[in-house]
């Protein structure tokens, strides 16, 4: 646009969270993005022709939004399996362990054929990022190859990602799909050295011992000096199903909790998101406090596996970092629009257990899927909102797009937009997606 340190110019609606409101709108506001993809100014439009002095940019040149579309930042699936993405949709008849036993495993053993993981790996990233997410925290498999490809593929299409080669020495009942203790270490080793060697910019590696059934631990020891050496991110599942927190139990006697495990192996950092924690006790949901580690919920995936329900009031009331997740393919659906709705229902079905429970408001689900899931992975310096300094991480929302799903009417205000989109739209109303200011839907 011009030399002036800024790249491009918007203006229109705006919907974001900050740190002391759950929903704030601007129904006309200029926001400006430099060379690097940092919002440079986000100010109301009677400010423009002022802007325009400073940064040095023609009024001419300012991308105007239509009355129906508003930017709302990226959204941020804080739990995704990508090889699970090969059945997303189909196999939701079993708990989760026989669910992991009959389907998942036999599926991610085939991620060592690195054609298979190029069309599986490619079809996840497109289709997260044409439904709105800019920054997903995968876990891929055991294979450090295709785990690295994953790693390629999001930085190919300019998703921001955390990607983590899967670690697990333990597996009774598909002995195939593991590796020996000392081989997973050095594997994962591997996978970190090579991943940062990349020097992505939007892509980093993240620790991720499956989760403590399929780990020894000397395993999990091993993995929480490498993520402490390194300053990495870490995460797992935790709590998800009773009989996978009893067989904790059983497996870990010399550890107080499901959390403890996880807490005496050095893996319970500021820097780790659990999935799930549906049965996480208070005393378990004072120690991530503590700790400052975050939990990522996945409603549809807890609803589909028959897992629990999540009391999303109860962990914000303990202030642990909490964020939505997808859980493909234990969730059925890659949008987090259906992870919004989904944690929305999940809210409402303990209120008709529970009259004294508030119901999540459909404000408090769009900041979980937003700022709340970057803070859950320690990224809420350069994400989650429009705040000047972070990335341009947007959705360019149109409701009224051609087969649009949704219907305006006269007295629609920005907020209502919001709502309906949130609860009506789909990816047809998502019309551009930008990750650090690059637009990256649609493709290039
Ligand atoms: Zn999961």
């Amino acid at each position: 646009m011009s030399s002036g340190g800024v790249a491009r110019v918007f203006r229109g609606a705006f919907a974001h969270s900050t740190r002391d409101s759950v929903l704030s709108v601007h129904p006309d506001f200029v926001l400006g993005v430099n060379e690097q993809g940092k919002i440079v100014f986000f100010e109301d439009g009677t400010n423009v022709e002022s802007l325009s002095h400073q940064w040095g940019f023609e009024t001419s040149d300012i991308e105007l939004l239509a009355p129906h579309e508003f930017f709302m930042p990226g959204m941020v699936d804080t739990h995704i399996h990508a090889p699970q993405y090969a059945y997303t949709g189909t196999h939701l008849d079993l708990p989760l362990l026989d669910w992991l036993n009959r389907y998942t495993f036999p599926v991610e053993s085939c991620y060592v054929d690195l054609d298979f993981a190029q069309d599986i790996y490619t079809k996840v990233v497109k289709r997260t990022l044409c439904n709105g997410t800019t920054t997903a925290c995968y876990f891929a498999t055991i294979h450090t190859e295709a785990s690295l490809l994953l790693g390629q593929i999001a930085d190919d299409f300019g998703q921001r990602a955390l990607i983590g080669k899967v670690c697990m020495d333990q597996n009774s009942m598909v002995p195939n799909y593991k590796e020996q203790t000392d081989e997973c270490k050095d594997e994962t080793d591997r996978f970190i050295h090579e991943l940062l060697k990349k020097k992505y910019a939007l892509v980093k590696p993240i620790v991720t011992p499956r989760f403590a059934i399929s780990c020894s631990s000397s395993l999990l020891s091993d993995l929480g000096k490498i993520a402490k050496n390194n300053d990495l991110h870490i995460q797992s599942h935790i709590s998800e199903n009773k009989e996978e927190v009893q067989l904790v139990k059983e497996l870990f006697p010399d550890c107080t909790s499901y959390t403890d495990v996880y807490l005496k192996h050095g893996l319970l950092t500021d820097k780790t998101v659990m999935a799930h924690g549906c049965y996480l006790t208070d005393e378990e949901l004072m120690i991530f406090h503590e700790k400052g580690a975050a939990v990522s919920h996945c409603p549809n995936s807890n609803i589909s596996l028959i897992s629990g329900f999540l009391n999303v009031r109860n962990v914000l009331k303990h202030k642990v970092k909490l964020g939505l997740g997808t859980d493909v393919a234990g969730g059925y659906s890659p949008s987090m629009l259906d992870a919004i709705r989904r944690a929305m229902d999940t809210s409402k079905a303990l209120c008709i257990q529970d009259a004294q429970l508030q119901p999540l408001s459909y404000k408090e689900a769009f900041r979980l899927a937003t700022l709340g899931g970057s803070e859950v992975l320690s990224l809420d310096d350069c994400t989650g909102n429009f705040e000047v300094g972070k990335d341009f991480d947007a959705l360019r929302v149109n409701i009224c797009v051609p087969g649009s799903p949704i219907d305006l009417f006269p007295r629609d205000d920005l907020e209502v937009i919001l709502e309906k989109f949130l609860n009506l739209g789909d990816d047809r109303n998502i019309v551009k997606v930008y990750v650090a200011g690059k637009q990256v839907v649609p493709f290039s």
